[in-house]
């Protein structure tokens, strides 16, 4: 019957209300740019759609025939073929039905397909700031269920709206066409029917959100008294009564409000049947008035064909009823989309971007100052010049923006004042591709993909050799952890790398870096202490590479720290100190402080 089990979920909660989004031109023309590249497949839909929705309420019209001319006309022959007619349209009718929901899902499909896409590429042009200030949460719900919520648009919102119109004109034409004045008739009842549906509907709706609310209440009290540490404070305090009655409070209102729920769900279907009913009842006496009355040609066929139409004509007219609701949410799901697409790439190439023919890792920093929020300066007046073939190491105090200092050579982030350059060339003005590709870095928090030590090598060259990866993982001091795993290169790193060490994931990452050999090479050091041993090892791998190129370490050990040319010392975002450890040890300065705290116990460690 009309709408019975369609209460839940269709009506809009507060929050829905106060989101709803603003319906403009430019927002339906964009839901539809979407949708034309399928505009054949669409257009056949619509066909169907019209066919189907006309199809299915022929046999109504052909039940007033059946009953004048096949039964009162005592015509068999005319009886059988009516009757076969009426089963083969609905056949029919139904068969295009499936043609239609085929295409119908095929369409939507394909349009959040592209629209996965489409999100998926735009958000890997997002800049760092985006993933660090986005709840990640967020950002999946959008490509997933958001994007999912466009399929329910396309294959249940839109078909619903066009069949239910069809159905509701084609009716409401044959009903006029037929006998106006029973149609007249008709179209009166029906808000007879449809008004006290949804008030019940709405009442139910609004005491079920109220049930839900009151079992949250009663589980929380249940969670926080019934827990171990809950029991010994109430216990403690003597609260025991109190929180009984607590309990016993929100427990009664809870079976006030089933009981509610459960009669309004039996007044529903009294009101429902009754004003149901009426409308048919209200047709058979018009319709008698007006035969036996007024000596109208009406036949006891039509009638029955009004009668049959009205009942055909609740659940579109219900259905469309409660399009505001389908209509708002959809629109707030193509809004939400919307916004995410239309979230700035603010780092990008330059259309002039240059890009040179080999790189040799030269870094300037002029007078660079950065904030990752207006209002807060993390890094004021950097300036440094990294030579080709040299290395720098950066120490400091957690915090200071050592790492910040790092992120924007690759344009993780682009600096507020000053300039970075790269090769001599500002690194807004490279081509991002080469940028990145000249720099690369191990960071602190080594990242690897869940999949074997190969693939996860693979990641920085994908056409390397074996013998290539052996010799890196040998230059990062970690083959002959490989070659003592039973399947070698191919050991399964498990989630995040989490199967592993914390010094073997630094040095797989070491090795996928030297795999890539950029120009310049960026590590920042693990804060986080590992034993000796690991540590040695880490240090094994990368001294020659400090050695040999062009280098940048963000430095916690006085190891790394020695094996630099020069070092910078950063406190709340400036360069405070500078030079070669000989000089800066004795200046009695940040430098001198950090060593004895912080390196002359790691040097310890070391000796
Ligand atoms: P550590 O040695 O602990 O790694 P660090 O010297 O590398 O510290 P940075 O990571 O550069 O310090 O951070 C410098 C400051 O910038 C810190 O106060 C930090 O809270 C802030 N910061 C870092 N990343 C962000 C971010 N994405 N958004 C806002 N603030 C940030």
């Amino acid at each position: 019957m009309a709408g019975g089990g369609r209460m839940g979920g269709r009506y809009l909660t507060e929050e829905e209300k106060a989101n709803a989004p603003k319906v403009t031109w430019p927002l339906i023309k964009r839901i539809l740019s979407n949708i034309t590249p399928y505009w054949k497949q669409f257009s056949v839909v619509l066909v169907c759609i019209v066919i189907s929705s006309v199809l299915g309420l022929l046999p109504s019209v052909l039940t007033g025939k059946i009953i004048d001319e096949g039964l009162i006309g005592q015509n068999m022959k005319l009886l059988v073929i009516l009757i076969c007619a009426s089963l083969g349209v609905t056949l029919l009718s139904n068969l295009i039905q499936v043609g239609e929901s085929y295409l119908n899902s095929w369409i939507a499909q394909h349009m959040t397909f592209d629209m996965r896409n489409k999100m998926y590429k735009h958000l890997q042009k997002m800049p760092q700031s985006f993933f660090t200030s986005n709840n990640q949460g967020d950002i999946i719900t959008r490509m997933t269920s958001d994007i999912s919520g466009v399929e329910r648009v396309v294959t249940s919102t839109f078909t619903s709206i066009l069949s239910n119109t069809i159905t509701l004109v084609a009716a409401v034409v044959i009903m006029f066409r037929e006998n106006w004045i029973l149609a007249l008739v008709g179209a009166a009842v029906i808000p007879l029917f449809t008004i006290p549906t949804r008030w019940a509907g709405k009442t139910r709706w609004e005491l079920t959100q109220e049930s839900q609310e009151c079992n949250d209440q009663i589980n929380g009290i249940l969670n926080e008294t019934l827990s171990v540490s809950g029991q010994l404070l109430v216990k403690l305090f003597g609260q025991e009564q109190k929180e009984y009655d607590r309990y016993e409070g929100a427990n009664r209102r809870m079976i006030k409000l089933n009981i509610k729920e459960s009669m309004a769900g039996k007044w529903f279907m009294v009101i429902v049947k009754t004003f149901s009913s009426i409308g048919p009842m209200l047709l058979y006496l018009v319709g008698g008035i007006l035969i036996m009355k007024h000596d109208s040609s009406l036949s006891v066929g039509d009638i029955t064909v009004l009668v049959t139409l009205l009942g055909r004509m609740y659940g579109p007219v219900n259905s469309l009823l409660n399009i505001q609701v389908e209509w708002i949410r959809s629109m707030a799901l193509f809004t939400r989309i919307f916004e995410y697409l239309d979230m700035p790439v603010t780092i990008k190439n330059d259309p002039d971007a240059i890009t040179p023919e080999k790189a040799v890792g030269e870094v300037r920093f002029d007078h660079v100052g950065f904030a990752y929020e207006p209002e807060r300066q993390i890094l004021k007046d950097v300036d440094f010049t990294l030579k080709a073939g040299t290395s720098i190491a950066i120490v400091g105090p957690s915090g200071s923006g050592k790492s910040t200092i790092i992120n924007l050579i690759p344009r993780l982030y682009d600096v507020c004042d000053g300039s970075v350059s790269f090769d001599g060339v500002d690194v807004r003005k490279l081509d991002l591709e080469f940028l990145r590709d000249s720099v690369g870095i191990v960071s602190q928090e080594t990242y690897l993909f869940n999949g074997t030590i190969r693939e996860n090598l693979l990641y920085a060259k994908p056409d390397a050799t074996e013998e290539e990866l052996f010799a890196a993982c040998e230059k990062a001091n970690i083959l002959e952890f490989i070659q003592r795993q039973e399947k070698g290169l191919d050991t399964p790193v498990g989630n995040r790398g989490l199967k592993l060490s914390g010094g073997e994931k630094q040095r797989i990452s070491i090795a996928r870096v030297l795999l890539k050999n950029p120009a310049l090479f960026i590590f920042d050091e693990a804060t986080a202490s590992l034993d000796s041993i690991s540590e040695s090892k880490i240090q094994e791998a990368i001294d020659p590479i400090i050695h040999s190129r062009t280098s940048i370490l963000i430095a916690h050990r006085l190891s790394t720290i020695l094996a630099a040319d020069e070092i910078l010392v950063i406190k709340d975002g400036v360069i405070a100190e500078r030079g070669v450890h000989s000089d800066l040890v004795k200046l009695g300065g940040i430098y001198t402080e950090l060593y004895e705290t912080q390196f002359g116990r790691a040097l310890d460690v070391e000796a």
